[in-house]
């Protein structure tokens, strides 16, 4: 019997992780991208001797990798020769010592002892409970598309169901300042709501989980950069046969009688599917790829919906070394709401902002020639916000100087040898971005998570799927590859929660 085909739009981490899964589940897989080369966001730039990673930087919640790998028979931290990274990251405060997160729970109590009388012990407590957090999560909710109420009805969930509501209806904030009352430690404790793409203020206290990861589970490497994950997903592809075709562009999903039967390219050649998944951004699939009269979410849909931030992204070359920074650079504004009101509220470019700080070429020498180091600095930015050539250059001259003078680099601007920019309006142009945000998708605000979220399943096209950052679960790369097993549990009607113990082969 002829294999059933299936088209994924966009070569995204997302789109790459289920082509992999479907392929070895059976199914003919071809991904089209409008790109020459895979990966979307998470991309590479190779400049002037710099090899750049675009994109993500932080390689967190292993197991989740190690879980995809497994699911191949192979193992993630072969496959992607991760390094751990020890210190995890150093944060930069405007008017105080920096702090060094070692990822060494001991260690670290032992530092937030030092800030604050019974800090120690309450972050032990903190981080034991947002391990226990996490586990329920990923047994439970993050794997689950939700089609089966029994699955909340666990005795697992229902044990610690008191606690998780209360997580749920609290703002981070106000959870971790009842653990710590140092600011600079509660800021530690709040950072990653970025990474989720909202703010410590909005997001549920739920997210707390994601402190497990920096104290316990560790933040690692894989040598050569990022971009190593992306050829790795194409290496096991090319393995089972997934076919990748660049530099061809969906126009349309071909959608007859309630059924999708292929795609139409730009170019205006066609292909028959027998099952299309989207890993464009789910607002441009749902608002320019899918006919009118088949859209399961029109814009007053997505006028209620809140996008995550959109970014300032700038890849540095620098001569000579920068001894201060870590791998990791976490640089924090004194007026710490402040500045998320200003980008998740006010909806505008701050004037000093919290950056993040990559730099790579401390741990891999093969990222930048001798003696340069290799930086990527992040913005955050206001969803929404499309910034000129002239504005994006005056706020990234403010940026940079504010990162020289607080890591005390006053010359850092003369240093530069080369540099890259990536502005609001690239991921509008390049990725279609809904309101240019950054990351992928809607922020993670309680309304926006877990069964809230836009799901990945059309509700008027029998067999059209959706992966990657803008659907269930999430943003960011683990996310991406959970998501690509939700896809697969839909479209082979598995409906138990919790990870797929074996990808099984049609008959
Ligand atoms: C600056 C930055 C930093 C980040 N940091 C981290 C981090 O440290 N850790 C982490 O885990 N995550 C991080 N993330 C988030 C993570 O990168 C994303 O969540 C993830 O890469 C999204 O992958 P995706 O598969 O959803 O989509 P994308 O990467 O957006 O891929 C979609 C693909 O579809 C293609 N496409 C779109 N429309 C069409 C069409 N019509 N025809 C053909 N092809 C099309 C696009 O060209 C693209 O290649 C970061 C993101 C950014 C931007």
């Amino acid at each position: 019997m002829a294999k059933p085909r299936v088209a994924i739009i966009g070569a995204g981490y997302g789109g790459l992780a289920l082509a992999n899964i479907l392929a070895k589940a059976g199914y003919e897989v071809t991904v089209y991208e409008t790109h020459s080369t895979p990966g979307g966001r998470t991309g590479r730039l190779e400049q002037d001797g710099f090899i750049f990673d675009t994109g993500p930087s932080w390689y967190l919640m292993p197991e989740i990798f190690d879980h995809y790998y497994e699911l191949f028979g192979k193992r993630a931290s072969e496959e992607l020769n991760l390094t751990r990274l020890r210190p995890g990251y150093k944060v930069f405060y405007e008017h105080d010592q920096p702090i060094e997160v070692t990822g060494d729970l001991t260690e670290d109590a032992k530092l937030f002892e030092s800030y604050e009388k019974g800090a120690g012990t309450a972050l032990e407590k903190y981080v034991s409970a947002s391990a226990q957090t996490y586990t329920l999560a990923v047994r439970h909710f993050l794997y689950s598309n939700f089609q089966r109420v029994g699955e909340f009805l666990a005795p697992e969930v229902l044990r610690h169901a008191a606690r998780m509501t209360r997580l749920a209806f609290q703002p981070l904030h106000s959870h971790v300042a009842r653990t710590v009352a140092d600011v600079r430690l509660q800021k530690i404790l709040e950072y990653h709501m970025v990474f989720l793409g909202t703010s410590p203020f909005q997001a549920p206290a739920l997210y707390s989980l994601m402190s497990n990861l920096d104290f316990m589970s560790g933040v690692y490497y894989p040598m050569g950069g990022m971009y190593r994950l992306i050829e790795s997903m194409v290496e096991i592809g090319e393995s089972l046969g997934v076919k990748y075709v660049y530099e061809t562009e969906v126009k349309s999903i071909l959608v007859e009688n309630g059924n999708a039967v292929g795609l139409e390219f730009v170019n205006g050649e066609r292909v028959d599917a027998d099952i299309v998944v989207s890993n464009s951004d789910l607002h441009h699939t749902e608002s320019k790829l899918v006919p009118e009269a088949y859209r399961s979410y029109p814009e007053t849909y997505w006028n209620r919906r809140e996008p995550g931030p959109g970014a300032l992204l700038v890849m540095l070359g620098v001569t000579g070394q920068l001894p201060m920074l870590r791998h990791h650079n976490l640089l924090f504004v004194d007026d710490w709401r402040g500045n998320f009101k200003a980008i998740y509220e006010d909806k505008h470019v701050p004037d000093m902002a919290s950056l993040y700080v990559c730099n790579p070429s401390k741990t891999d020498s093969s990222v930048a020639p001798k003696d340069t180091e290799n930086l990527f600095i992040l913005v955050p930015m206001p969803a929404g916000v499309i910034l000129s050539e002239e504005e994006q250059a005056v706020h990234l001259d403010r940026f940079i100087g504010q990162f020289a003078q607080t890591i005390g680099v006053p010359d850092l601007s003369d240093r530069i040898i080369t540099k890259s920019v990536f502005g609001p309006q690239d991921f509008l142009t390049q990725y279609y971005s809904w309101q240019a945000n950054a990351l992928g998708g809607q922020s993670h605000i309680l309304w926006q998570s877990a069964m809230f979220r836009t799901p990945n399943k059309s509700k008027r096209v029998k067999n059209l799927y959706y992966v990657g950052a803008s659907t269930t679960p999430g943003i960011g790369l683990p996310m991406c590859l959970i998501g690509a097993e939700l896809v697969y549990k839909r479209i082979t009607g598995d409906t138990h929660s919790g990870p797929v113990e074996q990808i099984e082969v049609r008959e």
